[in-house]
């Protein structure tokens, strides 16, 4: 019996099309395309797109670009906000074999430049309202792509850039081209630069089968099906969308445009649309907390709202599950295919008073059903630290939606991997019901008379004063001390009495005193287009270099 069942493990008697075929996302396109070909797939403004038009168009975007010679291994480039045209994207390029490569909308033109040269673009298909960034970047290129504008009626000003117009272009492709997924799942889908606050960006490469778990995953995780209208709150060129440009796709869902991220477009789209899930960087989440009155609105149905890309403070959960939300919180990088860990809900919090349920919310959590494994490790000895909630260590992860690693850049491509796990670079501590909490990014921690204060521990206090919108904390130089807590705050419109004594004393009430800030500075914080402050400008401030 023993024998039998060890041959039968051992010899699989013929591995083929019949039980093996390479996970790829593109299958999930053909059979919403089938199982739903009427369904509104996508809706922009005005515009309906049932899955049968998705599909048709998906396929006279791959025919159109194998014309142009296109085919496995060439990369496209793409500078498109959240329209019809970047979902068709994800599927018309990565069919033909060809690497997608969505590029960042606010980018400037010499970081533009440096993208499609070091990814080797040979089309790049943009939105005709960056033409004088994409105008500026093609200049600066020795031998520039082909470029294929994408004249949307929602684009605000801009104007002509290439020679061919994405219509025009598609409309000569074949609806009907082939659509055949890799033959090896391993194979290169997408091209993702990191958002490189200092030096170049590097470019993390993702294989179809981390797309496809990921894609799961993500719907798994956060409850999307076929009943779902998900609205794009979340750029789709940040990790494709955290992969949900294919995830919806998967499970037949209706994806909701938007252009740009304003409340007073969110609130009345959730309503018109019936909005079931969005996902967003906290500083959505904020916009929508501290919209006007006027533009608020109230839904009788649950929202479900993803957040993630930085840590959402526990009182921002809280305002928007008292505006009738429900938060999940996520938490990934680029390098991971977007999310990869989840404050997974336990049914016991729901007694918990909103204060409580909010900070446990406010963990990171843990690992995805579709990631092998994560662990706050010791980087010097690789060993794992106690799950004590106290002990600070590296985030790592590892499994099949971690991505190949970095185009051209074997060195930092090893370093990212050594000891056999992906170093996020994120410092946490685990605590005993095994969900992880993160303190700080390795280069944001404050390092005050030896000791480590984390920033956002100090960020979690402040954004519960009821005068502060947004805050954030730096190191700033200390003579004594080596560094202090320097803390910048957005008041609250509203409120034109807070000082910098008042936060102060406030953050002495509420914090150990060699935490408190030293140092306030009020207005308004830079941030990048993900959603996350950019820290080191802030320092420069701290610093007083700027
Ligand atoms: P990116 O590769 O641009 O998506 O940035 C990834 C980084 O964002 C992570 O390494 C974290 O530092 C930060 N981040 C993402 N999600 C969270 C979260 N939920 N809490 C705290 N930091 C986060």
């Amino acid at each position: 019996m023993s024998n039998e069942l060890s041959s039968a493990a051992n010899e699989p008697l013929a591995k083929g099309p019949a039980n093996y075929t390479p996970l790829s996302p593109m299958s999930f396109l053909r059979r919403s395309a089938q199982v739903y070909p009427d369904k509104t797939a996508i809706i922009h403004g005005n515009r309906r797109e049932s899955y049968a038009d998705f599909f048709a168009r998906s396929r006279r975007l791959a025919s159109a670009l194998a014309g142009q010679g296109i085919g496995k291994g060439d990369t496209v480039a793409v500078m498109a906000p959240n329209i019809p045209e970047m979902l068709e994207c994800h599927f018309g390029i990565p069919v033909l074999g060809a690497i997608l490569n969505a590029i960042n909308i606010r980018l400037d033109a010499a970081t533009v430049a440096f993208i499609l040269e070091h990814g080797g673009a040979k089309v790049f298909i943009a939105d005709r309202q960056y033409a004088p960034i994409v105008r500026d970047a093609l200049e600066q290129m020795a031998n520039p792509p082909i470029v294929i504008d994408i004249n949307d009626p929602q684009a605000k000003g801009g104007g002509v850039i290439g020679d061919l117009e994405y219509e025009t272009f598609i409309a000569a492709g074949d609806p009907e081209h082939p659509w055949q997924g890799p033959a090896d799942e391993w194979e290169s889908i997408a091209l993702n630069y990191t958002s490189g606050t200092t030096g170049n960006p590097k470019g993390v490469v993702y294989h179809h089968r981390g797309a496809y778990l990921n894609a799961i995953g993500n719907a798994m995780t956060f409850g999307v099906n076929a009943e779902s209208r998900y609205l794009w709150t979340l750029p789709m060129f940040h990790c494709n969308g955290w992969t949900y440009t294919w995830g919806v796709t998967a499970v037949g869902g209706t994806h909701v445009c938007l252009r740009d991220v304003d409340p007073a477009l969110i609130f009345p789209m959730i309503a018109e649309h019936g909005v079931t899930h969005m996902c967003g960087a906290p500083v959505v989440l904020t916009a929508l907390i501290h919209a006007p009155d006027s533009v608020k609105q109230r839904f009788e149905h649950k929202v479900e709202v993803a957040t993630g890309g930085a840590a959402p403070p526990s009182a921002v959960i809280e305002q928007m599950e008292a505006m009738g939300f429900r938060v999940t919180h996520l938490y990934g990088m680029t390098e991971c295919f977007g999310p990869s860990t989840v404050c997974a809900w336990q049914p016991k919090w729901g007694e918990l008073p909103l204060d409580t349920r909010a900070a446990k919310m406010a963990r990171q959590g843990v690992e995805y059903m579709t990631l092998e494994a994560q662990d706050i490790i010791d980087p010097d000895t690789m060993t794992p630290v106690p799950a004590d909630g106290q002990t600070i260590g590296e985030l790592m992860l590892r499994g099949n939606t971690v991505m190949k690693g970095y185009l051209k850049n074997p060195s930092a491509t090893d370093e990212a991997f050594r000891g056999g796990w992906l170093h996020t670079g994120d410092l946490a501590v685990k605590h005993p019901d095994g969900y992880i909490e993160i303190k700080d990014r390795a280069k944001d921690i404050i390092i005050s008379g030896g000791e480590n204060i984390s920033s956002l521990e100090i960020e979690e206090v402040l954004y519960k004063h009821p005068d502060i919108m947004e805050a954030a904390v730096v190191a700033a130089p200390h003579e004594r001390w080596g560094e202090t807590p320097c803390a910048f705050v957005t008041p609250i419109a509203e409120v034109g009495d807070l000082t910098a004594e008042k936060v102060i004393a406030y953050c002495r009430d509420n914090l150990a005193h060699f935490k408190c800030p030293t140092r306030i500075v009020f207005g308004p914080l830079p941030k990048t287009s993900t959603g996350k402050v950019q820290k080191f400008a802030l320092r420069d401030t701290a610093r007083g270099t700027s």
